[in-house]
């Protein structure tokens, strides 16, 4: 059970997150988060740092897609400017957002990872479909209600962890 809320890996942020070092783990496809993970949730575009990071993503060969909780004008906004395959209202951890995700990037299972700033959506989502779970520290601690009360839950499972700036 309590397998279940155990990352493969925490780090930092996502920009510590090289393609080199993915494919040393033999990841070769991400599965992304939006809120608190590439941007803040009340940032509507990416930014620079962004578009960079999921230009290496391409250039390196290591397949994306976005799997976001948010609506379909919120996460639709964020993705087609970045050319990137994205599914909304994914209801993490329990939809079927990242089957689809595995299936449009056509990898296996265990070359796919998650990557999310929420143990209850990402971690747990990841865990339950067999894909490896990478958590990241939230950008921005000024979060809506409904995720802040998610977090008191979570602090028990992440006493003593250590974040770390490479997988
Ligand atoms: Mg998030």
């Amino acid at each position: 059970m309590k397998k279940l809320f155990e990352p493969y890996a925490y780090v930092n942020s996502i920009f510590d997150i090289t393609p080199e070092m993915l494919k040393k783990n033999g990841i070769y496809g991400l599965i992304l988060d939006i809120d608190n993970t590439l941007v803040a949730t009340n940032v509507k575009e990416a930014g620079e740092k962004v578009y960079r990071y999921i230009k290496d993503l391409k250039d390196s060969r290591i397949k994306t897609v976005i799997v976001s909780n948010g609506r379909k004008h919120r996460v639709e906004e964020f993705c087609k400017p970045l050319e990137i395959e994205y599914i909304y209202k994914a209801y993490k951890p329990l939809g079927r957002g990242f089957d689809k995700a595995i299936r449009i990037m056509d990898l296996s299972r265990d070359q796919v990872a998650v990557i999310g700033d929420q143990l209850f959506t990402d971690v747990l989502g990841g865990n339950l479909k067999g894909i490896r779970p990478i958590l990241i520290k939230p950008i921005d601690p000024d979060e809506p209600i409904f995720v802040r009360i998610k977090r008191i839950f979570e602090k028990p499972f992440l006493k003593k962890k250590e974040y770390k700036d490479k997988l």
